[in-house]
């Protein structure tokens, strides 16, 4: 029970808002981003600056209250938030600031995706981030960050120049190649462990503004086909394309012909952000074995980054399993079909089975960026966990939850 007394010197202290059980806000101020994860902390601190994390840290200890810290509240698992304890919501502290000199960024604890996408698009430069703008930096930053681009300029965490953290005992500290190096160390790839960061600097690189991409759809029963077509062509490809692939239930609307609609589909997927010509040439292999659709074309990199967000916004009830496989051997992949076609299967409510080409080819060729590995990126680098797979359900009820944890063993 927190020391009423406390709490109001507290509240005062305090730039942001700090939302309690019985305030009216408190249902808006608890929700993340999964609806599936309802937890009810005592208390949420609205931290305006790396001042009021400070405050919020050293009251969380006095009180004895379990801190959650939350960014973009996009923990899949609901890691941002807690039970009767005290969630640290960096949302107010958005922001990005960029220098295209120097091709860096200094970006807010609590900034998203897409605030830091826009400052660097605005001078032809990205940072390597996923693929939904309303993803918190910090939570990519910290635990790694695939996407577009990653396979050119590594993962998000690899883009990590310096940062600045609130410790467990309310210090703040800088953390960089020339200062705190264990703790730089630790931080990409297990940052959420180590205190609070309030603020990172972040290497850019020249993107865009169009890059290509798009997809092909195949019927499911070429599917070993176009296994064996994307494990050859993503072995090999140049590291300006990040390729994936996937099953999913074809949705109306979408140019495929009818009579596929709410059956699984085959799909190779790809960004290429290297020039408009060398992407044509680069990505003419995928568009073989004669798809049903192929809708490879130039596109605006900002329109890419936030094309997913409506689809992936907040509320949606999500669960997934993932694993690493070195390869795809047929009969796990007549599995992966055998579960797409059974029960539950709604039309873009679930996208499936994606078997994901990870940052392995780009990263085995990217120099060490130090003589000690770190974090799940550097086990990446290594080449040992070429690819991944990702069941994922999203919908009500518990039978979404039950595909998921079924198809997880049966692959691997
Ligand atoms: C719709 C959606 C799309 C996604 N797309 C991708 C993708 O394309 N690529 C990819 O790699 N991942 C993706 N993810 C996974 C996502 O990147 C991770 O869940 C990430 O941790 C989310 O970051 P966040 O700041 O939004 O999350 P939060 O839930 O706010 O935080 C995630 C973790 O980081 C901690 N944390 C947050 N901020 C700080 C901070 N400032 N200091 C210290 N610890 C902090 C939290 O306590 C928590 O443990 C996606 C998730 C969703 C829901």
């Amino acid at each position: 029970m927190t020391d009423a007394a406390a709490l109001a010197a507290f509240r005062r202290s305090l730039d942001g808002d700090v939302i309690a059980t019985d305030d009216l806000e408190y249902d808006a101020a608890r929700a993340v981003w999964n609806g599936i994860v309802d937890r009810r902390p005592a208390l949420v601190a609205r931290c305006t600056d790396a001042a009021d994390v400070i405050k919020a840290v050293r009251f969380a200890r006095e009180q004895d209250l379990v801190i959650a810290v939350r960014a973009g509240g996009h923990s899949v698992g609901g890691f941002s938030t807690c039970d009767a304890g005290i969630v640290l919501d960096l949302s107010p502290m958005r922001g990005a600031r960029v220098d295209p000199q120097a091709r860096t960024a200094r970006v807010n604890g609590g900034a998203l995706s897409g605030d830091l996408d826009r400052e660097a698009q605005a001078f032809g430069l990205a940072c390597p981030l996923g693929y939904v703008s309303h993803t918190g930096v910090a939570g990519l930053a910290l635990g790694g960050g695939m996407g577009r681009l990653q396979r050119k300029h590594g993962l998000t965490t690899d883009n990590v120049l310096s940062i600045e953290l609130v410790t467990a005992d309310g210090q703040i500290v800088r953390a960089g190649e020339d200062e705190n190096l264990d703790l730089f160390w630790g931080v990409r790839g297990a940052g959420a462990n180590f205190g609070v960061v309030t603020s990172f600097e972040f290497r850019l690189h020249p993107v865009g503004p169009t890059v290509t991409e798009g997809f092909v759809a195949h019927p499911v029963d070429r599917v070993q086909k176009v296994v064996a077509l994307f494990s050859d062509y993503s072995a090999n490809v140049p590291d300006e394309a990040m390729v994936t692939m996937g099953l999913a239930i074809a949705a109306p609307g979408h140019g495929l012909p009818d009579e596929f609609v709410g059956r699984p589909v085959v799909l190779v997927a790809a960004t290429h952000c290297g020039s408009l010509e060398q992407a044509e040439r680069d990505l003419q292999p995928l568009r073989g074995l004669d798809p049903l659709l192929d809708t490879f074309a130039p596109k605006d990199f900002i329109a890419l980054q936030t094309m997913s967000d409506e689809e992936m916004r907040w509320g949606r009830r999500f669960y997934m399993k993932g694993a690493y496989l070195d390869s795809f051997p047929a009969d796990m992949v007549d599995v992966i079909v055998e579960q797409m076609e059974g029960p539950p299967k709604v039309a873009r409510s679930r996208s499936g089975h994606r078997a994901e080409r990870s940052g392995a080819c780009r990263t085995m060729r990217w120099p060490s960026p130090g003589a000690t590995p770190r974090s799940g990126s550097a086990r990446r680098r290594s080449g040992r966990i070429p690819r991944s797979t990702t069941p994922t359900s999203s919908g009500d009820g518990p039978q979404w939850m039950r595909s998921s944890r079924s198809a997880r063993p049966a692959i691997t």
